[in-house]
């Protein structure tokens, strides 16, 4: 069974995460809209935001949170909300078939390659 968002929000809490010591650095500056953030700052702050991420306790609880609630904005676990929404559009796409090489038994007038066909 999944665990439940609060739970997953409260697992997040309870390991005091560096998130919550600078929250700008994960969303952004406070009263400046993400458009009007230079793009070097923004990837320098998110560079920064992403360390933090990696080296913490509940990052996992973080981004299985990020994954169901798909955040607009911000760094979660190291991935920012662009990237949660990629991962998540990957995950739902449906599988390609895959390729089988059947192989078939060799008759001593048939080409070596004739041995060896693809089947979709
Ligand atoms: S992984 Fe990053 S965003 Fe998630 S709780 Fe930890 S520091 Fe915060």
């Amino acid at each position: 069974m999944p665990l439940s968002l609060r739970t997953l929000r409260d697992l997040v809490l309870a390991g005091d995460p560096g998130c919550l010591c600078d929250p700008e650095l994960f969303t952004g500056p406070a009263g400046v809209e993400a458009e009007d953030e230079p793009p070097a700052d923004r990837a320098a702050r998110i560079a920064v935001a992403r360390e933090v991420c990696a080296s913490c306790p509940v990052r996992w609880p973080c981004l299985v949170y990020a994954l169901r609630t798909r955040p607009a904005a911000g760094v979660w676990a190291g991935f920012t909300s662009d990237e949660i929404g990629a991962l998540v559009a990957a995950a739902n796409r449906p599988a390609r078939p895959r390729r089988y090489t059947a192989l078939r038994p060799v008759s001593a007038d048939a080409p070596a390659a004739a041995a060896v066909r693809e089947v979709a």
